[in-house]
């Protein structure tokens, strides 16, 4: 979603490059304390082809809580011309985000919208969120950084500013149109590296009663659900309520309502208002999510590091595991070339002597390769044909699905591993 507009050819200097940080992207603090190493690796999302395999970049993965705002992050930024150059996740594609993105709209309409309001949305993807605003007749911008991307909206008939949401983009936007009475911005909030940015620019364009609501991915599923798999560069942070309502005071803004949401495995949207006029009253739900946050230690250091020591043991149980089927002449491959293929395929260091390739229903991946070990993404229907031992579901999450459409693959007698919660076969 943060992809500025980017050069024609990236050498090699330009992509070697990334900037470590030494203070919290949230409060400044440099009191940022290392829970977890990856060690060296490359882009998750960044399936690479054939042609630049030789061209291929790894960057250090550090993790480290805030001691002061109780953030975590990873200290390591890409630059976003490296990071987003391919930038590919088009979020109407997935038929759950249309439909959630259309109920979100209808929420809010009923709660904060008449037929005056302005909805501006940042990260505005596709337009996902703003088409169903526009078929609900509320007027909606959306201000999306990839050009691509927002091409798409504006083809589909969406008011889309190609730039980054910002103090600059947010005056344009109050000069033409006037300020917005909600402002919204969903899985977005991650790939920010100055936090600054974005919440100068809602400050100014945002009405004094207006309401900002945004998605982020839930530090707590990514801890209870051993998510360490959605630990990556293009994530740079990983949000609670806790770090949040830190980030959204420091702005004199605060948190009314809370929702836990099933959206990339466990999700959260946040309701927030100025500070200054109470319109709202704070819903009970925030405060027993801080309750549960606390109770939970998940916002205390030494729980992260035990997570950090976990998420070791856990890699190097998958690896005993694929180990002693390889040893028993199994043919494995893996299913679903997403970001947390790649996350797991080079922690354990698994070559295409081990993966032979994983399957994956995307035309854009299929014929590209895992990035770092160079393990080729091939379609279903190969799949299919040839029959392997064993399938490791990177998808884990749509288990059910995969299972449906590999009926035959298990009938066979091919098993699928699962590698998280606890790797294991499933009989
Ligand atoms: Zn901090």
């Amino acid at each position: 979603m943060y992809s500025k507009k980017r050069p024609k050819k990236l050498n090699n200097k330009t992509l070697s490059k990334y900037k470590k940080i030494n203070k919290c992207r949230i409060c400044n603090s440099k009191n940022l304390k290392i829970f977890l190493k990856f060690g060296k690796m490359p882009l998750a999302g960044g399936f690479i082809k054939k042609k630049d395999l030789l061209k291929q970049k790894t960057y250090p993965l550090t993790v480290a809580f805030c001691n002061q705002c109780k953030e975590t992050q990873i200290l390591e930024t890409i630059p976003s011309t490296v990071l987003f150059r391919d930038y590919r996740f088009v979020s109407s594609t997935t038929k759950t985000l249309s439909n959630h993105f259309i109920q979100y709209a209808k929420t809010m309409k009923k709660r904060f919208l008449d037929k005056n309001s302005l909805v501006v949305e940042f990260g505005s993807n596709d337009g996902v969120l703003l088409k169903p605003f526009n078929n609900l007749g509320v007027k909606a911008i959306g201000v999306e950084p990839s050009k691509n991307i927002s091409k798409l909206a504006k083809k589909s008939g969406c008011k889309v500013i190609n730039d980054f949401f910002n103090l600059k983009t947010a005056k344009l936007i109050k000069k033409n149109h006037g300020k917005a009475s909600l402002i919204c911005a969903n899985n977005v909030f991650a790939h920010i590296d100055n936090m600054q940015e974005p919440m100068k620019g809602i400050k100014f364009l945002l009405k004094n009663d207006g309401v900002f609501v945004f998605e982020v991915h839930y530090l707590v599923d990514l801890l209870e659900k051993f998510q360490f798999d959605m630990i990556y560069h293009e994530h740079m942070m990983h949000h609670s309520l806790t770090s949040l309502s830190y980030l959204l005071n420091l702005f004199d803004m605060e948190i009314f309502d809370v929702l836990r949401i099933p959206i990339h495995s466990g999700s959260i949207r946040v309701y927030a208002q100025n500070k200054n006029i109470k319109k709202r009253p704070v819903k009970i739900v925030v405060k027993k999510l801080l309750k549960f946050e606390n109770d939970k230690k998940i916002n205390h250091f030494a729980n992260l590091k035990k997570f950090g020591l976990d998420t070791f043991r856990k890699r190097n149980s998958l690896i005993k595991l694929i180990n002693k089927l390889k040893s028993q002449g199994k043919r494995i491959v893996g299913y679903g070339a997403s970001g947390r293929a790649t996350v797991h395929i080079n922690f354990c260091k698994f070559s295409n002597k081990t993966i032979e390739y994983v399957v994956d229903a995307s035309h854009e991946r299929q014929g590209r390769f895992i990035p770092g070990m160079n393990i080729p993404i091939l379609s279903p229907k190969r799949f299919q044909m040839d029959n392997p031992d064993y399938a490791i579901l990177f998808a884990y999450n749509y288990f059910d699905e995969v299972v449906k459409k590999e009926r035959d693959f298990i009938k066979r007698g091919g098993r699928f591993i699962i590698p998280l919660p606890v790797p294991k076969i499933v009989e």
